[in-house]
């Protein structure tokens, strides 16, 4: 007979595990308690116009492919993707815009162009991202670290020194300044440190990585929103027999005989093992409730959450990309204010998505779908009034960025905060990456794809190791596959 394995939760990494879990011949029942998948990763629609929930940046679609090749299926039959000419177009409160062109080529002469920087200036620091990435991040992104022995000991001896040299102890914004020099450029690429929701002036230069992703690696685009990268997977969850059980909110999960029993809705249920894709202190303080180790994970920052205007545009702004970030001028006091101060400040900034760039049925014809997001801190209660200050704040400051009016053109309008994102996802207070990775060991110190104490436990999803994001969640399911057979 099958053994029989649970998951709590289904979002990406939830899903993305049930599927090699079926794969390695285990009984899949995946638990979630909402009545649709995707978590963060959800979509709605409103006013004729559609919209991504949660994630809009897409990297990695190899890891996608994977899954769908686990399966011996084409990636296309169930979702498309493309490269985008630019990762991002960013605009500094002194008129300068600029466009992140992901070729190297068209990049340096931008830069040089708007900046005046020596394009080897650029080529080096990116040739320095990608080395990190390949000695240290596919090491660390591809394996379960805290199980000594399951470690790759050829790559650790290599990633070991070069943790050193290549400054896990600098800030991201210490490197950055010793080697861009440029403000511009500086702030740019200290903006990597927010892909985990951290500060750049304190977690570790190492995240300098994830340039390396994004601009050399590049940015993609899935066809029919980022809402696709879940549904298709999930399309491919259902051809297979793996049981979803929606509306099922998991209530306690008890360890009996060798055996666990989960409870939800009041129905009990025996599995042999048991994979918590939800995040893990919501899972250690209501599920399992060992409140030990609630306290002992509560005791790490949260990575920050975010504000979310949705705004339906009844005009389209030809300047504007897929991605656009419109800097605050004090990009320290931003991120001081958001961890120190727990609070926002009146000139945050502010990322705009707009996928009808991409799928023009996104928003009707001659509007636009604006996914309008600020960082804020994880926890922050949104007042009416405080909401009110922020939209006012961000409008004047588009305003006068783009020389045009914006506040007349919003012609649908919604919003998602920590409480609310806290209450449609079970993320503890709202965090969009779990903990933060605002000290220079965050990376050690997360929360593991195992549990030491409770045999047959596992942990995925983007609040452990490896960490946040939508591929990064997407490996965290690898992993725990890995430490399954591992354990077989
Ligand atoms: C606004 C926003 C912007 C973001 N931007 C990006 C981006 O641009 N790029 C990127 O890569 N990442 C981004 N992220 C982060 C990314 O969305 C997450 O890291 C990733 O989606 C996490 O997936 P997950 O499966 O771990 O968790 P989730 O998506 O949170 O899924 C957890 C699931 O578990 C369910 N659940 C919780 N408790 C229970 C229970 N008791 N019983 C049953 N089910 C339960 C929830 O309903 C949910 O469906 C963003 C997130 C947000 C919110």
């Amino acid at each position: 007979m099958k053994k029989k394995i649970a998951i709590i939760g289904a979002g990406v990494a939830g899903v993305s595990a049930a599927l090699r879990l079926h794969k390695r011949g285990y009984q899949v029942t995946v638990y979630e308690k909402n009545s649709y998948i995707g978590g963060k990763m959800n979509q709605f629609k409103q006013d004729g116009y559609r919209w991504d929930t949660g994630p809009s940046v897409f990297t990695l679609p190899h890891l996608l492919v994977e899954l769908y090749d686990l399966y011996g299926k084409k990636t296309e039959d169930y979702m498309r993707y493309e490269k985008q000419d630019h990762s991002c177009v960013y605009y500094f409160k002194d008129g300068t815009n600029l466009i992140f062109y992901t070729d190297i080529d068209k990049l340096t002469k931008e830069v040089k162009e708007k900046l005046g920087v020596d394009p080897k200036v650029v080529v080096d620091y990116l040739a320095d991202c990608k080395e990190k990435y390949e000695v240290v991040g596919t090491m660390f992104l591809e394996n379960p670290i805290h199980k000594v022995s399951m470690l790759p000991w050829d790559k650790v001896k290599k990633a070991i020194p070069f943790l050193f040299t290549g400054g896990i102890f600098k800030s991201l914004d210490a490197l950055n300044k010793r080697d861009l020099k440029d403000p511009k450029l500086i702030k740019l690429f200290n903006r990597y440190a927010t892909y985990n929701g951290s500060n750049p002036h304190e977690a570790s230069s190492i995240l300098s990585m994830i340039a390396h992703l994004d601009q050399t690696i590049g940015t993609f685009y899935p066809k029919g929103g980022m809402r696709r990268i879940v549904g298709g997977l999930y399309d491919l969850a259902q051809e297979q027999d793996i049981d979803f059980l929606l509306n099922q909110n998991v209530e306690s999960c008890k360890r009996v005989g060798s055996q666990y029993e989960i409870k939800s809705n009041g129905d009990v249920q025996k599995f042999d093992k048991v994979v918590s894709a939800i995040d893990h202190l919501q899972f250690y303080k209501h599920i399992i409730d060992d409140q030990k180790l609630y306290q002992k994970y509560k005791k790490q920052e949260r990575s920050a959450s975010a504000f979310i205007f949705y705004w339906g545009m009844n005009q389209s702004y030809e300047e504007l990309g897929l991605h656009n970030i419109f800097f605050s001028e004090d990009y320290k006091e931003e991120f001081r204010t958001l961890f120190k101060d727990l609070d926002i400040i009146m000139d945050p900034t502010v990322y705009i998505n707009i996928t009808s760039k991409c799928d023009p049925e996104d928003a009707p014809e001659g509007g636009e779908n604006w996914f309008v997001m600020v960082n804020v801190p994880a926890g922050k209660v949104f007042t009416p009034e405080i909401t009110a200050r922020l939209r006012a704040a961000i409008i004047t400051k588009l305003e006068k960025a783009l020389k045009r009016p914006v506040e007349a053109a919003i012609a649908s309008e919604k919003t998602w905060y920590p409480e609310k994102i806290a209450e449609d996802t079970g993320s503890y207070m709202g965090a969009l990456y779990g903990a933060s990775q605002n000290t220079k060991t965050a990376a050690i110190t997360r929360h593991p794809n195992h549990s030491s104490k409770y045999k047959d436990l596992y942990f995925c999803g983007g609040t452990v190791h490896p960490g946040g994001g939508v591929p990064v969640s997407i490996q965290s399911a690898k992993i725990v596959d890995k430490l399954i057979a591992n354990e077989s």
